[in-house]
């Protein structure tokens, strides 16, 4: 049997970039061909995985295309949304994603793959797969649920018009949901191009197992007429190929000063606080998160990730005042203002709960930790993740935002008070919690057995392999 030779381009945020590297290294553990095209920066991010995985005998490999740097006006390395703070620097970003399409154009010319597996961010793949022949297949990080949420909206404008204030009731989806807030028509729109790439795609492969998307997928396929693939939770998937499973996660990471801490902690004594690589909560808000933890009387553990990145880190004047004192004196929290090892957190025993924006790769990394929620959502599809963890399954306690944001970087008006947070808090780390707890454990069995030999997602990354094959023979796109 020929081998296959796949392409896989990764947009440039962690939170895409993370899940897709994932997945083009499960295609390569299964004996095919596989190429990462990025930039040099992103390339950093990931390149000592990529270079164990070749030590293993995997055909993987990173073709690297420059950065249009200067064409954006941006300072050279700064190639991924997580080094922006502000839209302007964030559309930059974007706009490269765009201009660099004639490179890869030109080397897939060059050296053609029999299938490409772009991020669904470029919208450009689809025009070029079809002029060079060369099938293709999305990638979609984000859950087909939120999909189905954006179509049922679309499709339902009168369940928000009838009311100035929510909740409101989305009609016509497998589950009664309400959405506490009106969303943004900018995020409609938003959305609009990004649905559109799929069209013309073999399918769309999402960091899910079938069991969590709980009735959508066939919502979605008839909706669509496209097929879902779910491969995932892809963190799960890459860590179970190999048999070092504890070594792999150590290479991955350096010991962080964190994991020491939580290691003084008792078993799920810990809340986990973190939003993502990409939103930055404002100064009030952050104070309002800080008076919440503090009033809910539990351990915390805290990645912050202020708005102003240039403001001096040590200038904790947004904090209560003495906040940091007494919880040093108390020995209950600790922050991070930097770069946290997200899943070795989620995975230390002692972490009990994680207050969330709603990110998808969060969503999944803590439904494979076993942690549940706290759902405090920070932008876009966040939303809508929130109400697939607390009304659909109920593995969470829902904290809701105060305002709806496309953006990361914008600043809310209204914030999420402190005594909301610490109300949740509570209630998910006493014992009104139990049954959530029990159902994040129950929803981790779960994600466990998908990603095992003859488990959904195992299986279906391998009908996906066999789905390529047959498309190399046929003219597609
Ligand atoms: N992440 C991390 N450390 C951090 C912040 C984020 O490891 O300090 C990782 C996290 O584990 C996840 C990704 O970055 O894999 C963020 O993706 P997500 O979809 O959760 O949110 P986004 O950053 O896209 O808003």
């Amino acid at each position: 049997m020929e081998t296959l030779k796949v392409y896989f381009v990764p947009f440039f945020a962690q939170g895409h970039l993370i899940p897709l590297v994932h997945l083009a290294r499960l295609v390569a553990s299964r004996g095919e061909h596989v190429t990462i095209i990025t930039t040099p920066a992103n390339a950093q991010l990931f390149d000592k995985t990529i270079e164990e995985d070749r030590a293993c005998g995997y055909h993987i490999r990173v073709h690297l295309v420059k950065f249009p740097s200067t064409q954006v006006g941006l300072p050279g390395g700064v190639e991924n949304l997580f080094a922006a703070s502000d839209n302007l620097t964030a559309g930059k970003i974007h706009m490269a994603a765009h201009l660099i399409q004639p490179e890869i154009e030109g080397f897939m010319k060059q050296s053609p793959p029999d299938v490409l597996i772009p991020d669904i961010m470029f919208t450009w793949s689809e025009a070029s797969a079809k002029s060079l022949g060369i099938p293709r297949l999305i990638f979609n990080p984000i859950s087909i649920f939120d999909v189905c949420m954006i179509e049922a909206i679309k499709s339902h404008p009168e369940a928000f018009t009838c009311s100035d204030s929510g909740p409101y009731h989305i009609p016509g989806l497998p589950h009664s949901l309400t959405l506490p807030i009106k969303p943004s028509p900018g995020f409609a729109r938003l959305t609009e191009s990004l649905v559109q790439a799929e069209k013309g795609s073999h399918g769309v492969i999402v960091n899910s197992f079938a069991e969590l998307d709980a009735g959508y997928t066939e919502y979605y396929e008839n909706l669509t007429g496209r097929k879902v693939w779910h491969i995932g939770p892809t963190s799960l998937m890459v860590h179970n190929k190999k048999s070092t499973t504890q070594a792999a996660l150590a290479l991955d990471h350096e010991q962080h000063e964190c994991l020491t801490w939580l290691s003084s902690k008792e078993p799920n004594s810990v809340v986990y606080i973190c939003f993502g690589s990409l939103c930055r909560l404002s100064d009030e808000q952050l104070f309002q998160i800080a008076s919440g933890l503090d009033a809910s009387g539990h351990q915390f553990l805290w990645v912050v990730h202020r708005k102003n990145k240039d403001d001096d880190v040590a200038d904790n004047k947004w904090l209560p005042e003495g906040f940091e004192e007494k919880m040093r004196k108390e020995n209950r929290g600790m922050m991070i203002k930097g770069w946290a090892p997200q899943p070795l957190i989620l995975n230390h025993l002692a972490t009990g709960g994680f207050l969330t924006h709603c990110g998808w790769n969060a969503v999944v990394e803590a439904i494979s930790a076993g942690v549940p929620m706290i759902t405090m959502p920070g932008f876009s599809d966040q939303y809508y993740n929130e109400k697939l963890i607390t009304e659909v399954h109920g593995f969470g306690v829902e904290v809701g935002a105060a305002e709806w944001s496309i953006s990361p970087y914008d600043g809310k008006k209204k914030v999420v008070s402190g005594e909301r947070i610490e109300k949740a808090v509570k209630s998910l780390m006493g014992e009104e919690g139990a049954e959530i707890r029990s159902k994040a454990k129950e929803v981790q069995d779960k994600a466990w057995k998908a990603v095992q030999q003859g488990g959904s997602s195992y299986n279906s990354l391998t009908v996906l392999i066999d789905h390529l094959r047959t498309l190399v023979t046929k003219p597609a796109n």
